[in-house]
């Protein structure tokens, strides 16, 4: 038993590890089925909530709030394409930000920053696909 959930954790930091496109639970769950047919939702989750407390994924959440999962553990920024959901890394921007700076001298603990950079990625772009229109 002991065994089983140590290689579950160990298959879903691979499958995080081993995915550029900081996927979500469901989709993670997806990819850990490949090689583990049986494995639950519910386990998926607690086994990313165990590396997240380990410090090997964090979890980034993008203007949909969903959570993506990303094994890029140190501060980076992102591109997130509008049109087809495509999330790339970028090396952050600069060391601290003057938001931080603000914030830092009101008191406040500023741990980490990550920007987020929303357009249409090339392929889009290329084809003229456009965003959805959302409508409040
Ligand atoms: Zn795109
Ligand atoms: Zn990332």
């Amino acid at each position: 038993m002991k065994q089983r959930s140590t290689r579950q954790v160990a298959t879903t930091y691979d499958v995080v590890a081993a995915s550029a496109d900081h996927p979500t639970a469901e989709q993670i769950l997806e990819r850990v089925r490949q090689k583990m047919p049986r494995v639950s939702l519910g386990t998926v989750y607690r086994n990313l909530e165990k590396l997240r407390e380990q410090g090997r994924v964090v979890v980034v959440r993008f203007a949909g709030g969903v959570a993506h999962y990303d094994a890029m553990v140190g501060e980076h920024d992102h591109f997130v394409c509008e049109s087809c959901g495509a999330v790339r890394d970028l090396e952050p921007a600069r060391a601290r930000g003057s938001n931080a700076t603000a914030l830092e001298r009101r008191g406040y603990v500023v741990r980490w920053q990550t920007t987020s950079l929303y357009g249409t990625c090339g392929e889009c772009a290329e084809v003229g696909r456009q965003p959805p229109v959302i409508v409040n």
